[in-house]
């Protein structure tokens, strides 16, 4: 086991267990391998402990602990980040994974949202008054990492990303404090928080504002290969007038066993476009018609409740594979491009690997960009390139088909990596720029020390 020498100190180590009230596991612990693990296999470091936090206490306990022990710190919420950013070799992990408690407002329409708990917590909360916020594709991402980066999902075009639906925050800063950040105080933080990638402090409560949602109509049309570039353009054509209602993500993979396929498709390539209306079920027909131009060789669509809707995708995204993704920003998407995409859907490494077209636009857009950290509002469309392997990508195949079909894609790319999708070998974002520099300032403000990771 490759493990820094343990910088604690058992006297540290037995001070910061009289404080807390979750169990504090050192490597020796046999809980430890199950406690240092994150949703993708492939990250496999080795922390030099790990706080169970049971409450908001034991977070500000943690990190008082690693500043006197000048240990950096990192914060696990979901786990779900596949760069490993919450888990660090010889560094002290601040695990939230307990902290999942919901309280929603149904008159005020706010959910106050620990910081550890995933979009499932929230969904089902907010589901029971008729309300939702946009959350993740997949409800077993956390609700921190997501809402840092920005976070994307099926509302998002109608009711912003959500960082946009970020009323405040309750962060705890590593001298121990806590401090709300909210437009009316620290608004540096506040501004920071809202998609700048990271926190420099841990966000042990969100406020989102939420918006009355029962149902959707939801859609999946499966094509062959031979027709996915002609779909693919259909889509690229008609995102920039799609109502805000509308959201769609297009998915190149081998075909899972949907029971709506005829199973001589099952496992073979083809192009999946996962569709969702949020409006008057009676507009989904025209919000969808660009999917039809082709004949499908499937298809599933229906109005269902919201929250399970948000469940639709998680079949094809368990935790324990072994994950290897880097992420590229569109302005303009060329036949080339889309070209490309499908030809590299003919030679997937593995039939798990993915790829996703999405676009962004309607209220993400329409946010002033100097108004909060996230980046990227005036880019249309994102590919995700979603490496995927059982076992570890032993030979590299997985990594190495994913980093070419990057290179290839990089003449046409714009410039930028959408913060929660970034890879585990891509460099930070540039910090150069009049955005780099606040977020730098803002970061060297709230952790002088550099305790924890900006991830
Ligand atoms: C299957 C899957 C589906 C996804 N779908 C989407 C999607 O639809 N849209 C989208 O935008 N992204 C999506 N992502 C990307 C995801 O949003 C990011 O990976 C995000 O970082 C995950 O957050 P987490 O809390 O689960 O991760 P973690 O790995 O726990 O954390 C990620 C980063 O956030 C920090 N962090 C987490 N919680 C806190 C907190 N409370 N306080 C301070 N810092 C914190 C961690 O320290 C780390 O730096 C998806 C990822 C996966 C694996």
């Amino acid at each position: 086991m490759d493990v820094r020498p343990m910088t604690l100190g058992s006297a540290r180590v037995a001070a910061l267990r009289t404080h807390l009230r979750g169990p504090l596991l050192l490597p020796d612990d046999a809980r430890y391998d199950v406690a240092r693990r994150v949703w993708s296999a492939a990250i496999d470091r080795h922390p030099a402990a790990i706080v169970l936090c049971a409450d908001a206490e034991d977070v500000s306990w943690a990190l008082r602990l690693a500043a006197e022990a000048g240990l950096a710190a990192t914060v696990r919420g979901g786990g779900h980040n596949t760069a490993g950013r919450s888990i660090r070799d010889g560094a002290l992990l601040i695990d939230l994974s307990s902290l999942r408690g919901i309280t929603v407002d149904g008159l005020a329409g706010r959910a106050f949202v620990q910081g550890g708990a995933l979009w499932r917590d929230v969904d089902a909360a907010t589901a029971k008054l008729g309300l939702a916020t946009t959350g993740g594709l997949v409800s077993s991402t956390g609700v921190g990492g997501f809402t840092l980066g920005g976070g994307s999902g099926w509302l998002m075009r109608r009711a912003g990303l959500a960082c946009d639906n970020l009323a405040s925050a309750d962060v705890t800063l590593p001298d121990g404090r806590t401090v709300r950040a909210s437009p009316h105080e620290h608004d540096d933080l506040y501004w920071c928080l809202r998609g700048g990638g990271g926190a420099p402090g841990v966000v042990t409560r969100f406020e989102f504002a939420l918006e009355p949602r029962v149902s959707v109509t939801g859609a999946f049309v499966v094509h062959p290969l031979a027709d996915a570039e002609l779909v693919m353009r259909s889509f690229r054509d008609a995102a920039p007038e799609a109502p805000d209602d509308f959201c769609a993500v297009l998915v190149l993979t081998c075909a899972p066993p949907f029971p709506f396929l005829d199973p001589a498709w099952h496992g073979r390539p083809v192009l999946i476009s996962a569709m969702c209306w949020a409006g008057d079920p009676a507009g989904a027909a025209a919000a969808f018609a660009w999917s039809r131009e082709r004949d499908p060789l499937g298809l599933h669509e229906g109005v269902l409740p919201y929250v399970d809707w948000q469940l639709a995708l998680d079949p094809g995204a368990p935790a324990g594979r072994h994950h290897y993704w880097k992420t590229t920003n569109f302005r303009n998407l060329g036949d080339s491009t889309i070209g490309r995409l499908v030809d590299a859907a003919a030679t997937l490494p593995t039939p798990f690997t993915e790829i996703h077209l999405q676009h962004l636009g309607g209220a993400v857009a329409r946010v002033p960009a100097e108004e909060t950290a996230f980046l990227h509002r005036d880019v249309p469309f994102f590919v995700n390139l979603i490496g995927c392997s059982l076992d570890r990508d032993a030979d590299g195949a997985v990594s190495r088909w994913v980093r070419t079909l990057h290179g290839a894609l990089a003449p046409e790319a714009a410039a930028g990596m959408l913060p929660n999708f970034v890879g585990v070998d891509d460099a930070e974002a540039a910090t150069g720029d009049a955005r780099g520099r606040r977020l730098e300032s803002i970061h060297r403000r709230y952790d002088p020390a550099g305790l924890l990771s900006r991830g």
